[in-house]
């Protein structure tokens, strides 16, 4: 079986911070864990469950839900068994901002049905009840031993601390810009309550930080500042991205910026779903921005040229859709069967221009004929051309190919016998 490491260049250095928040396997040197947040309302146990398996089901490993209300707070342990029933184990993850302290004091069975706790510390009180009702969610994660993301948003800054230190900058000789202070008041917002959190015992590994904004160079600016001043374990996500193609374009020209200087442990993509749009859109964003960057894998990869004049038909394009869309299909299924099988590269290209090339780079590669080209497909396996197909029924044959591939190549070798596992051991 081939391997095309060269293809990506070196992966980007992991991270060197030192903690991880076991828990939930964020941080240290565990792989840069993908998250998710349901749209679904909580409270609606069903729906709920149903979207948190679909996301699950998509490779989220994390999915978080929005804890905003007595019933949200009621339907957490109920969605909880209901996902155990369906056999989906993926943690569940509360957001809580204006009430948490008395929905976590009134469900004790919602925060120990999650296996963590988000905490937005400018959405938690004003005044002297901030601090109050701040220790209050913290004292429940303690007593319930649940790690924490101390997750801050410049939509909901503490506007106290931002006040203060722009009353700070302005007292300076030479003031510094209205959006550096903020960038410092966000970073400052979530050290600060990273610290009162500890102060207040709960445990340094059980703290993620997050400190999202909605510009690229904002988001960029303010975890180089986080990552350079702690060494807790940061979830990395652009607030607000926005739909389709621009949000993926902002998330990914962000957080890969970031990636690549071993900044983010956990991320999240913050795309708004387009009508009728599916929101396992988020979780795929983000597992083909951590495998375009060589750091997981998880879906074999699909390597289809752009087409052009030479292919007049959509032919292609359907092909490479069809082959695509069986691939990841086949994932829950293929991801203990075949171990390994998500460093997989299939080609599937337009012409001959660059078809046999790309083909031959890919583990399966397929060239299809373009325009004024002879009406027939070779096909390359591991780099060798193996057979030439033609006629009406390219897509099935050359399916059966990749299938047939991933059962020769990837299949989970049987245990030895009992006895040769012994004379291997002595
Ligand atoms: S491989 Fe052929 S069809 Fe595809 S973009 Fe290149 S020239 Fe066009």
């Amino acid at each position: 079986m081939k391997c095309y490491p060269e293809t990506y260049g070196p992966a980007p250095r992991r991270s060197s911070r030192k903690v991880r928040v076991a828990h939930v396997g964020i941080g240290g040197d565990a792989p840069i864990v993908v998250q998710s947040m349901t749209n679904t309302d909580t409270a609606d146990v069903a729906a709920t469950a149903e979207q948190v398996a679909a996301l699950a089901r998509a490779g989220s490993e994390l999915v978080r839900v929005t804890v905003n209300n007595t019933e949200a707070a009621a339907a957490v342990p109920l969605i909880r068994e209901r996902l155990e029933a369906m056999g989906i184990n993926a943690p569940l993850v509360g957001d809580f901002h204006f009430n948490g302290h008395r929905l976590l004091a009134r469900h004790p069975a919602c925060a120990e049905s999650l296996a963590k706790l988000r905490i937005n510390p400018g959405n938690v009180g004003r005044g002297s009840k901030r601090d109050e009702q701040f220790a209050t969610m913290i004292e429940f994660a303690c007593k319930y031993g649940k790690p924490v993301r101390i997750g801050v948003n410049w939509g909901s800054l503490d506007p106290e601390l931002l006040a203060r230190l722009m009353d700070e900058n302005a007292r300076l000789a030479e003031p510094e810009d209205a959006a550096v202070v903020t960038r410092r008041a966000l970073v400052a917002s979530a050290l600060d309550s990273a610290k009162q959190a500890e102060g207040l015992g709960l445990p340094h590994d059980r703290i993620v930080l997050s400190c999202k904004v909605s510009g690229v160079q904002d988001l960029i600016a303010v975890y180089r500042d986080l990552a350079a001043r702690c060494d807790y374990a940061l979830h990395l996500g652009l607030t607000e991205a926005g739909m389709g193609s621009k949000g993926i374009v902002a998330s990914t020209a962000a957080m890969a910026v970031l990636l690549q200087e071993g900044i983010g442990d956990t991320i999240r993509v913050s795309l708004t779903p387009e009508p009728g749009g599916e929101r396992t859109r988020e979780v795929i964003v983000a597992q083909e921005i951590l495998q375009t960057m060589g750091l997981r894998s998880f879906t074999p990869m699909v390597i289809a040229c752009p087409g052009c004049g030479r292919t007049t038909s959509t032919y292609f394009q359907e092909l490479a859709d069809r082959i695509q869309g069986y691939l990841r299909a086949q994932m829950p299924a293929w991801r203990s069967r075949y171990p390994g099988v998500e460093n997989m590269r299939v080609a599937v290209m337009g012409c001959v221009v660059n078809g046999p090339g790309e083909s031959k780079h890919a583990n399966v590669g397929i060239s299809l004929p373009g325009s004024g080209e002879n009406p027939v497909a070779p096909v390359y396996v591991d780099g060798v051309k193996t057979v030439t197909l033609k006629g009406d029924n390219i897509a099935a044959e050359f399916q059966s190919i990749v299938e047939r591939y991933v059962a020769g190549n990837y299949s989970r070798r049987p245990d030895p016998a009992p006895q040769k596992r012994d004379a291997a051991r002595a």
